[in-house]
C-alpha cells in the first residue's frame, strides 16, 4: 500500500457503500465501492491476489481471481498501491491497453487545491482540539440561555422602534449575520485545512428559500469521523460565542434607547438563523452533525428516497445508519412545528 494513502471510512450513499481514497499531497480523491475498499482493507503486503481471492469468497462476496486482479490493478493505477504483486509483461500491457476501465470504474472527484496552512489556522489548531472545544461548548451553552432569557425583551423593545430607526435596525442585523456568517464559513475552511489538508472552496447553497453561504469541503469523505465532527462544529460554536456581541450591547444598552432596540434586533435575527443552521433542514450544520455520526451521505435525500421505496435499506449496515435513514423525515416536520411553536410562544410571553 503507498505510504501516503488517505481512505476515508465507508459511507452509505443510498445505493452504495463508498469509500473516498486519496494520496495526500494529490488532488485526485477518487470514490469506490465495496469490493475495491474490501480488497484494499486485505492488502497486507503478504498476501497474494489468490489469496485475497480467497478471505473474500469465504467472506460471502462472489469474486473471481480475475475481477481481485482487476481491482488491484486499477488501485495500482491510480498509485494506491506501490510495490505490490509481480506483474508479468503480458498484463502490464493488458493493464495499460484497460486504462480507460480504470479511469471509468473509479469515480474520481477532483479537489480544488491543496491546502496551504495560513498563519490563522495555528488558532484554529488549538480551538478544534478537546480542550478548547470543550471551552467553546460551555460558551456556546451559556449563549443559549442567555439568548433564550432575552427573545422576550427584546421583542418588546424592537416594537418600540420609530420607523426611521427600523431601516437603520435590518441594516445592522444583515451586516452583522453576514459577519458571523464569514467568520463561521471561514472556521470551517480552517479546521479543513488543518486536519484534512486541502482547501475548501466558498458557494453558495440553499436553504429553502434562502441563498445561504456554503463551503464546500473536496476530500471531506477521507477524514475519520472525529475529525468530520470538529470539522463541522467549530463553525456553529464560533457562531453562538459570537452572540455574546449583541446580547451585551443588548444588556448593557440603556433602557429604552435606540441602540437597545437595534441590538435586539441584531439578537432576534442572530437567533433566528443559528436556529435553521443546527435544525435538521436540508443543508444545514444539523445535518452535517447527523451525517457525520452514522456515515450516510446526504442524508435528507437518502431518507426520502427510502421512504418512497426507490433506494433500499441494506439489513447488514450499521444500525446507526438504518435509524438515521428511517427516522430522518420525521426531523424536519418536527423543526418547523417546533420553530414556529417557540416563535408563537415569544411572541405572546411579553
Ligand atoms: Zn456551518
Amino acid at each position: 500500500m503507498a505510504k501516503q494513502i488517505q481512505i476515508g471510512p465507508a459511507r452509505w450513499n443510498g445505493e452504495h457503500l463508498v469509500t473516498d481514497i486519496a494520496l495526500a499531497g494529490e488532488r485526485r480523491i477518487v470514490r469506490v465501492g465495496i469490493r475495491e475498499r474490501m480488497v484494499l482493507d486485505l492488502i497486507d503486503g503478504r498476501r497474494c491476489a489468490s489469496e485475497i481471492t480467497l478471505v473474500l469468497e469465504r467472506m460471502g462476496l462472489s469474486v473471481t481471481r480475475s475481477s481481485t486482479r482487476d481491482v488491484i490493478n486499477r488501485l495500482i493505477t491510480f498509485g494506491f498501491i506501490e510495490r505490490p504483486f509481480v506483474a508479468s509483461a503480458e498484463s502490464l500491457t493488458a493493464m495499460d491497453a484497460r486504462a480507460h476501465v480504470a479511469a471509468s470504474n473509479l469515480r474520481a472527484v477532483w479537489a480544488s487545491t491543496i491546502g496551504t496552512s495560513r498563519p490563522m489556522d495555528r488558532w484554529t489548531k488549538s480551538m478544534i482540539a478537546t480542550p478548547g472545544l470543550v471551552i467553546f461548548l460551555a460558551v456556546a451553552v451559556s449563549m443559549c440561555v442567555a439568548a433564550a432569557v432575552s427573545v422576550t425583551a427584546a421583542i418588546a423593545a424592537v416594537q418600540q422602534l420609530q420607523a426611521g430607526w427600523v431601516v437603520l435596525a435590518v441594516i445592522a442585523s444583515i451586516l452583522w449575520s453576514l459577519g458571523v456568517t464569514l467568520m463561521h464559513e471561514w472556521f470551517h475552511a480552517s479546521a479543513f485545512r488543518v486536519l484534512g489538508g486541502r482547501t475548501g472552496r466558498v458557494s453558495i447553497t440553499r436553504l429553502g428559500v434562502f441563498p445561504l453561504l456554503n463551503t464546500q469541503l473536496d476530500g471531506f469523505g477521507l477524514l475519520s469521523r472525529p475529525d468530520r465532527l470538529r470539522v463541522i462544529v467549530i463553525g456553529p460554536l464560533v457562531s453562538l460565542s459570537l452572540l455574546a456581541v449583541p446580547l451585551l450591547t443588548f444588556a448593557l444598552a440603556r433602557h429604552g434607547s435606540e441602540l437597545e432596540a437595534i441590538a435586539g434586533a441584531v439578537l432576534l435575527v442572530d437567533v433566528l438563523v443559528l436556529a435553521l443552521g443546527l435544525s435538521c433542514l436540508p443543508n444545514t450544520d444539523g445535518i452535517r452533525i447527523l451525517e457525520s455520526f452514522t456515515l450516510v451521505d446526504q442524508l435528507h435525500s437518502v431518507a426520502f428516497r427510502t421512504l418512497i421505496r426507490r433506494n433500499r435499506l441494506p439489513t447488514a449496515l450499521p444500525l446507526l445508519a438504518r435509524v438515521a435513514v428511517r427516522s430522518y423525515p420525521i426531523l424536519p416536520v418536527a423543526t418547523v412545528v417546533g420553530l414556529l411553536l417557540a416563535g408563537v410562544l415569544a411572541v405572546r410571553s411579553h
